[in-house]
C-alpha cells in the first residue's frame, strides 16, 4: 500500500499563494525532442533552462483524484496509450516525488465530472520518471486532441499544462495549441507510445524567522 507524501494535497494557503504567482514569467516553454530510442536512465535535458509552458485547466479539472498509474477500466473504448517521461528542474535534475496528475476527455470527447473515469495522478519514481496508461483523447467541439495535467515539484508551485498529439489536423486551428507541447508518439502493436518529459522552474525555499 503507498501513501501521497505529507506534502499532498498541499494546504490551502499554499495554493493560493502558488496560484498567484506570476507562472507565465516564471514557466517558460521547452519541450524534449522526439525519442524513437530507448530512454537512458537519466533523461537528458537538451535545451537547458527552458520551462515546460503553462496552459490554462480548462473548465474539467477536478481535485483529489485517485492515485493511479493506469486510467484503463475494463470495457473502455479507445486506442490505447502508454504516456512516459521524467519530470526534471531546469538545471536537468530528476525530480523524484513530483506529482503528476493527469485528466482527459473518453474516446467520444466527454470528460466524467460526476466521478473520476479517466482521471489519476501518480508521483514520479527516484530517477523522476512517470508512466500511465490510458486511452488516446477524443475530440470535443473547438479543441484539438489534448490530455490536461497538472504537475508539481514536492512543496513548489503547480504547473498546469496540457499535452497534444503531432499530425493532429485539429493542432492548426485550436488557438490554446502549442508546438512546444507535442508529445513524441509511435505506434506500437495497434497501441500508441507517448513521451514527454516535463521541465519545471524550481524555487529556493524562502528564509524562515
Ligand atoms: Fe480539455
Amino acid at each position: 500500500m503507498t501513501h501521497d507524501p505529507a506534502w499532498w494535497p498541499p494546504r490551502r494557503d499554499f495554493l493560493v499563494a502558488a496560484l498567484a504567482l506570476p507562472t507565465a514569467v516564471v514557466l517558460a516553454g521547452r519541450r524534449v525532442a522526439a525519442q524513437s530510442r530507448p530512454r537512458a536512465p537519466t533523461p537528458s535535458c537538451v535545451e537547458k533552462g527552458q520551462a515546460t509552458p503553462p496552459q490554462t485547466a480548462g473548465p474539467f479539472f477536478k481535485p483529489r483524484s485517485p492515485r493511479r498509474a493506469s486510467l484503463l477500466e475494463p470495457g473502455m473504448a479507445g486506442t490505447r496509450v502508454v504516456v512516459a517521461g521524467a519530470v526534471l528542474s531546469t538545471d536537468c535534475r530528476p525530480i523524484p516525488g513530483a506529482l503528476v496528475d493527469f485528466w482527459q476527455a473518453d474516446d467520444r470527447g466527454e470528460y466524467d465530472n460526476a466521478g473520476f473515469r479517466l482521471r489519476g495522478h501518480q508521483f514520479t519514481d527516484e530517477l523522476g520518471r512517470y508512466r500511465l496508461e490510458t486511452i488516446v483523447p477524443g475530440l470535443y467541439p473547438g479543441r484539438t486532441r489534448h490530455f490536461h495535467v497538472r504537475v508539481q515539484a514536492p512543496n513548489q508551485p503547480v504547473l498546469t499544462t496540457q499535452l497534444y498529439f503531432p499530425d493532429e489536423p485539429g493542432n492548426r486551428s485550436d488557438w490554446i495549441f502549442r508546438p512546444e507541447l507535442v508529445m513524441a508518439v509511435r505506434d506500437e502493436a495497434g497501441a500508441k507510445a507517448a513521451a514527454f518529459d516535463f521541465v519545471l522552474v524550481v524555487l529556493a525555499p524562502k528564509p524562515t524567522g
